[in-house]
């Protein structure tokens, strides 16, 4: 097995020196665009109600992810490790994962040892990368771990899957550790963003980051022979009802800003979760036609490459995670197939269903 870079930054000491440069963000704390203050190593929680150490809820293999992050090798693909992070930068009035995001989790595993050990048992299920799941508040211990467990003989590489709230500061120390970006990027105006999430300057912040990352990773997927994506950027467009997501325009700035070779991943899942329905323009499924007018926005703009989730089959049903279930939050989560129903390869001419 080739190690991919982060591995050596591990053996070689970089990693621990990188992970304290992020601890120097931790009090007062400014470890994400809130910059919120608390005093993280006194105990204090940030507005993301996290501490100092690493917290998650789970850590299980995900079959229902994109078919390059789960696989499509059958007769049962490797599945992508996902860590399950508590708490969040972001508070979203219909956040999916509110059980774990939002509030105290109880039983949540703490502490870089178990994040370690954790990376390293999914490993041994077979998971062909680590993916990070709401990773930004807790960077400086998923660093720590990742320096233990690489010592522990962890060797697949990382997956950050985060909501691109994030400083430029804090992704350049992870400039040559993460190999796959996954940012969803959730708003295209400032005023859906203080409504649906409560944060300000969201658009140019996420904007920036997605450039950043794009910078350490490239923009086009590199995938093994498997199909598996081994580096790249991958960008999240989760539609949400009467156009709060403003993805047409998203997918204009992407278009224009990282080219139309960029991949892609544009999600009709969206149910009206925790809060939602205190908002009444949240408060219900999307309809047909939205859906319709980003996937036309798709075709006129070129995108080459990427994935769509389908809208008839129940796909909001299907992605309700139950942080309770042993198997994992996800373990009826759908297969998505191998995407090429819908986005073609590079180079190869589209079809759409
Ligand atoms: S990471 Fe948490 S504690 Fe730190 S600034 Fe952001 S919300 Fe506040």
């Amino acid at each position: 097995m080739t190690e991919p870079p982060w591995w050596h930054l591990a053996q070689s000491g970089e990693m621990d020196r990188r992970a304290e440069a992020l601890e120097a963000l931790l009090s007062p704390c400014r470890l994400c665009p809130r910059a919120c203050g608390a005093l993280r190593d006194s105990g204090q929680l940030g507005v993301c109600r996290t501490g100092p150490e690493p917290a998650f809820a789970s850590a299980a293999p995900h079959f229902g992810e994109e078919p390059p992050l789960s696989g499509t090798l059958l007769p049962r693909p490797p599945g992508l490790g996902n860590v399950f992070f508590t708490g969040c930068n972001l508070a979203c009035l219909a956040c999916q994962n509110a059980s774990i995001s939002q509030g105290p989790t109880p039983g949540a595993f703490r502490g870089t040892h178990a994040l370690a050990d954790a990376c390293v048992a999914l490993q041994d299920r077979g998971c062909h990368a680590i993916g990070f799941v709401s990773p930004t508040h807790q960077a400086p211990g998923i660093l720590r771990a990742l320096a233990e467990a690489g010592r522990k003989g962890l060797r697949i590489p990382v997956v950050w899957n985060s909501n691109a709230w994030e400083t430029l500061e804090m992704l350049r120390v992870l400039d040559g550790i993460v190999d796959v970006y996954l940012p969803d990027l959730k708003y295209a105006d400032d005023a859906s963003a203080r409504l649906c999430s409560g944060v300000d300057g969201y658009v140019a912040t996420a904007r920036s980051a997605i450039l950043e990352m794009a910078r350490q990773v490239g923009v086009r997927p590199v995938l093994d022979e498997r199909g598996l994506l081994r580096r790249g950027l991958l960008i999240r467009l989760l539609v949400l009802p009467n156009g709060l997501a403003g993805v047409e325009d998203s997918l204009a700035w992407i278009a224009s800003e990282l080219g139309t070779g960029v991949a892609l991943s544009v999600m009709s899942q969206y149910w009206p979760a925790h809060r939602a329905a205190e908002e009444p323009l949240l408060s219900r499924s999307l309809h047909r036609l939205e859906w319709d007018r980003v996937l036309d926005r798709l075709d006129a703009l070129g995108f080459e490459h990427g994935w769509v989730q389908p809208f008839e089959d129940d796909a909001a049903a299907c992605y309700r995670p139950d942080f309770d279930d042993p198997a994992g939050p996800f373990p009826d989560a759908a297969d998505w197939g191998d995407g090429s129903d819908v986005f073609a390869p590079p180079g190869g001419g589209r079809r759409r269903p």
